[in-house]
């Protein structure tokens, strides 16, 4: 009997790993996204920081 229904626990896990916080380096925004091509929400800079 070791049954593991992960399915529910790997779909939480890849939409929280999938959004990264950055911090916008040119208004000090931070906010989350994901994708590769990221721009400041507020300023609209593409001068981010990762932070972590
Ligand atoms: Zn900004």
């Amino acid at each position: 009997m070791c049954f593991v229904d992960s399915s529910a626990a790997d779909s939480v896990d890849l939409s929280a790993a999938a959004m990264t916080r950055y911090e916008c380096s040119a208004c000090g925004n931070r906010f989350k996204g994901m994708g590769s091509k990221l721009s400041c929400p507020d300023c609209q800079s593409t001068d981010l920081k990762k932070l972590d």
